[in-house]
C-alpha cells in the first residue's frame, strides 16, 4: 500500500522540478526571515535569485549541528514565535540541547510523512500500534504517534519503560504494530519470552524500528525472536523527527520523503558532492517547512543513495543502511572502527546474543580495545576449551572485518545493560584522559 502515490511515485523529472520550486520558496523565506541565513548567504555571495532549480542547491552554504547550538534556542526560526505550536529538542551529546520549533503546517507535514512510513509497513486503520519510543522532548514518541493517528490506526502511547506493562497491554489490546528503538525491541523480545504467555496469543506482526543505527544481522535477530517483519524508520529532530524515511515491503533500502527533505551525499571532509552509490555524509534541506527550515544540514550520518525505481513501485530515492555517524567512528590504533561492523559480526555467530559493548582505553600510550559479548544460555559452558574456541572464532572474524584484533570477553547472558531508548554500546575511556 502507498499513502501518497502522487508524491511517492512521481517521475524523476517532475520530482526535480517540484524540488526546485520548493527550494526556491524556502531560500526566499529563510533569507528574508532568518538573519543568520541571510548573513551566511551574503558572505558566500549568493542571493535568492541565484537559486532557480534544484541543481543550484550546491551554491548554498552548509548548516551544521554547531549552528544550532550557536543560535540556541530560537535563533534559526524563520517564523515569529506566535506561529510556533510545538517545541522539541534532542539531547545532543554535550551541553545545550538542539531545539526545533514547528508551526501547525510543519506538524501536518510530520503526520503526512509518518503516514507514508506506517502505510509502507502494511499498517492501516484497523490496527493497534504500540508506540514505545520515549514521549517528551525526544521526537520518537510524538512523531510515531502522529503517524499512527494520521493513518487512522489506534495508537497505544506507551512511551518507553515499564516493560511488564508493555507486554501485558501488547497482549491484551492485540497490538499488531510496535514502534521503538531496535535495542528496546530486543529487550521487549526477552520480556515477551519471560512472560510465559504463548506467542500465538500475541497479534504482533510489524515493527517500526529506528532512532539508532542497526544492522541486517540485528533485523534477522528481531524478526526471528519476535516473529515479525522489522522495518527501518529513519529521522532526525533537526529535519522533523521520525518519518524522514522508511522501508517498504521489500526491505531493500530506506525510501526518503524527498518532496519534503532534499537529500545530498557529500564527502565528510571536503564537503564536495558525491555521486549516487558512493558512501558519504548525508545532507538534508527541508523544502516545505515554515518554522525552522534548514538548508544543507550536515547530518553526520554515513550512507549512500540509490535512484532506481523500487520493486514496490515507489520512485522515491532510497538510502542504504546508515553505517553510523561520523562522530561514532572510533579510531583505534589508527584503524577506523564503526560499532555497526562489530554488530554484523556478532549477529552472524549463532552462539552469541546481539548484546555487546565496546570498551576502548589507552594504556602506556597504546590503545586497548575490548569487545564484551553475551553468549546464549545454551552455549555458555563451564568447559574452558569450548569457550576459548568460541573466543578465537569471534576474534578471527572481527580481525578480518575490522583489520584489528580486539580482546574478546565472553560474558553471561543478560549481564550487559539493556537500553529502553537509544543503546549505548561504546565506552571510550580515552576521552576522559
Ligand atoms: P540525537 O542527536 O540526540 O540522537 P535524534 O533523536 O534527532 O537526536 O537522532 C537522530 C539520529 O539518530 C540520526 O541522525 C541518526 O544518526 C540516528 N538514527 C535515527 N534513525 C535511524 C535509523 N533508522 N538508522 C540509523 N540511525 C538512525
Ligand atoms: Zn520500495
Amino acid at each position: 500500500m502507498i499513502w501518497n502515490e502522487t508524491m511517492e511515485c512521481m517521475s524523476r523529472e517532475d520530482m526535480r522540478k517540484l524540488q526546485g520550486i520548493r527550494l526556491k520558496r524556502t531560500v526566499e523565506r529563510v533569507y528574508h526571515n532568518c538573519e543568520p541565513y541571510r548573513k551566511r548567504m551574503q558572505e558566500k555571495g549568493v542571493a535568492p535569485s541565484d537559486i532557480q532549480t534544484i541543481e543550484d542547491i550546491v551554491k548554498l552554504p552548509f548548516t551544521s549541528k554547531r549552528d544550532l547550538r550557536d543560535y540556541y534556542p530560537f535563533g534559526l526560526l524563520s517564523t515569529p514565535m506566535s506561529e510556533i505550536v510545538r517545541l522539541q529538542a534532542s539531547s545532543g551529546t554535550t551541553g545545550k540541547p538542539i531545539v526545533v520549533g514547528y508551526t501547525r503546517n510543519d506538524l501536518n507535514i510530520w503526520g503526512e510523512v509518518g503516514a507514508r512510513c506506517f502505510t509502507a509497513y502494511g499498517l492501516g486503520k484497523n490496527d493497534v500500534v504500540q508506540v514505545s519510543y520515549g514521549y517528551g522532548l525526544f521526537t520518537g514518541g510524538l512523531g510515531a504517534h502522529a503517524a499512527v493517528e494520521t493513518i487512522g490506526g489506534a495508537v497505544l502511547p506507551m512511551s518507553s519503560g515499564n516493560t511488564e506493562k508493555q507486554i501485558m497491554l501488547m497482549h491484551d489490546f492485540g497490538a499488531i504494530g510496535l514502534a521503538c528503538t531496535p535495542s528496546y525491541a530486543l529487550y521487549l523480545a526477552d520480556a515477551l519470552l519471560d512472560s510465559g504467555i504463548p506467542r500465538e496469543e500475541f497479534k504482533l506482526k510489524t515493527g517500526a524500528f529506528g532512532a539508532e543505527p542497526w544492522t541486517e544481522g540485528m533485523r534477522k535477530e528481531l524478526q526471528e525472536k519476535l516473529g515479525i517483519k522489522a522495518y527501518d524508520l529513519y529521522g532526525l529532530t533537526e529535519i522533523i523527527g521520525p518519518g524522514v524515511g522508511h522501508e517498504c515491503e521489500y526491505q531493500d533500502g530506506t525510501h526518503l520523503c524527498e518532496d519534503h527533505f532534499y537529500p545530498e551525499i557529500v564527502d565528510p571532509v571536503t564537503g564536495d558532492p558525491l555521486p549516487p552509490g558512493v558512501t558519504g555524509e548525508l545532507v538534508f534541506s527541508t523544502i516545505t517547512k515554515d518554522g525552522m527550515p534548514l538548508l544543507r544540514f550536515r547530518t553526520r550520518d554515513l550512507t549512500s543513495l540509490n535512484y532506481e525505481t523500487c520493486r514496490c513501485g515507489r520512485t522515491s530515492v532510497r538510502m542504504s543502511r546508515i553505517l553510523g555517524r561520523c562522530d561514532d567512528m572510533l579510531i583505534i590504533r589508527g584503524v577506523n572502527v564503526f560499532p555497526s561492523q562489530v554488530e554484523s559480526v556478532i549477529c552472524e555467530i549463532p552462539q552469541l546474543e546481539p548484546h555487546y559493548l565496546l570498551i576502548v582505553d589507552r594504556v602506556n600510550n597504546l590503545d586497548t580495545f575490548e569487545v564484551q559479548v553475551e553468549v546464549k544460555d545454551e552455549f555458555f559452558s563451564d568447559e574452558m576449551s569450548k569457550m576459548l574456541e568460541l573466543k578465537k572464532l569471534i576474534n578471527h572474524r572481527l580481525q578480518s572485518v575490522l583489520g584489528i584484533s580486539p580482546d574478546v570477553k565472553l560474558v553471561e547472558p543478560r549481564s550487559i545493560g539493556r537500553s529502553q531508548g537509544k543503546a549505548k554500546r561504546v565506552i571510550d575511556k580515552r576521552i576522559l584522559k
